[in-house]
């Protein structure tokens, strides 16, 4: 989908003006763009005298622990108790219907449908849309949103959208992120609420049986260097009863890929990731040199095009074959100037900031 144009601003805008009951979705086991996105809408929304807003997410209804100190997140509620026909759905961080899980019905019954994403493999879900697979998180086109309804930035508002901007960039190292990005990071800082508290519950807190767990999953990743057409693939599972033999709930699996993608030797990073009823939910990362959302959605998945995943109901090893195959397909640059070689050019807002000297990193989510 194209970003956005003035007037599908307009429509965005005249939608939430007129609402009075506004039901939030994000994708189900959500990460930090995903409800720091729909919390960041919600508290300006409530700015407005009469809006009640629904904030939720499909089952399992379960915060993950590292969103848990987000401001509001007192508001979410369960998704039996959303209302079934809301006049207005926004959805965020939410590529395809399915991505709602418990909530998916919901888009078929609600009036107007607002959908606030930035995933390529968005397919065109809603009645109203704010896709822009060239931001580096939602939380960018909430922020835009939030302005254009007239609501200052404020510390909770920041504090959620600053949440997206974190997680979806890398912490500011992914190839998404521009000199705006930094700007609007500025701005989100300017507020007052205390970003280093909030990252490091973010993304630098787990419990101590994580580090046994994330030692014995690291301690098994294979690395097959002539897989993805010769640029290796390193990849490795976690397991429900692992995680649970420390203690750890599915959450506590999320971060590992940002340790298995580190690998020098592999283009690209997977990790296997058990589904506590059954099946496997996969994460895939590039480096730069292949489209793993192509990949990714090829098997039923989506995402971007250096960060994406999919669900599996195979067996592991076949799981991972069927990977393999998509990988080895998959669209990929092998040129020098490709991403993950360093090179001297990069062309981004070269107006506000001079050319980075390194090439692009990796994706986002
Ligand atoms: P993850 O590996 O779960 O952090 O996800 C990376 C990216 O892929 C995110 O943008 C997700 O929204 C997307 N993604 C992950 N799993 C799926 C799936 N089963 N279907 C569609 N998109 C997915
Ligand atoms: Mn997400
Ligand atoms: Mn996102």
């Amino acid at each position: 989908m194209a970003a956005p144009d003035e007037a599908g601003w307009e429509k965005a805008v005249a939608a939430l003006s007129g609402a009075g009951e506004v039901v939030l979705a994000c994708h189900v086991s959500p990460d930090g763009d995903a409800v720091g996105s729909m919390l960041g809408l919600a508290h300006a929304l409530r700015r407005r005298p009469g809006t009640r807003v629904f904030p939720s997410f499909g089952e399992p209804f379960e915060v993950p622990a590292s969103l848990r100190g987000l401001p509001g997140v007192d508001l979410l509620v369960r998704p039996e108790q959303v209302p079934t026909a809301p006049a207005l759905l926004v959805t965020f961080d939410t590529g395809s219907v399915d991505r709602l899980g418990s909530l998916a019905d919901r888009v078929a019954e609600a009036g107007e449908v607002l959908v606030v994403d930035h995933h390529a493999s968005n397919t065109g879900f809603g009645t109203v849309h704010l896709v822009d697979p060239g931001a580096p998180a939602t939380a960018v086109l909430v922020e835009e949103l939030v302005r254009r309804l007239g609501v200052p930035l404020d510390a909770d508002i920041a504090a959620c959208l600053y949440a997206g901007l974190v997680t979806d960039t890398g912490s500011f190292r992914f190839a998404g992120t521009t000199p705006a990005t930094h700007h609007l990071a500025a701005r989100l800082l300017a507020t007052g609420f205390e970003h280093d508290v909030l990252v490091r519950e973010l993304l630098d807190t787990h419990p101590f049986g994580w580090l046994p767990m994330a030692g014995a999953v690291l301690a098994r990743a294979r690395l097959e260097p002539a897989e993805v057409g010769g640029l290796g693939l390193v990849w490795t599972e976690a397991r429900t009863a692992e995680l649970a033999a420390h203690g750890l709930g599915p959450d506590q699996a999320e971060s590992l890929i940002d340790l298995v993608r580190t690998t020098r030797e592999a283009e690209v990073a997977v990790v296997v990731k058990e589904l506590p009823h059954g099946g496997w939910a996969v994460s895939v990362r590039s480096k730069g040199r292949v489209d793993v959302g192509a990949a990714c959605t090829a098997l039923g998945g989506g995402g971007h095009r250096f960060a994406a995943g999919f669900t599996s109901h195979a067996a592991l090893d076949e799981t991972v074959a069927e990977l393999r195959a998509a990988l080895t397909a998959a669209p990929r640059d092998t040129s020098s100037g490709a991403r993950g070689v360093i090179v001297a050019s990069r062309s981004s807002e070269a107006t506000i900031a001079p050319r980075a000297p390194w090439g692009k990193e990796s994706g986002c989510r």
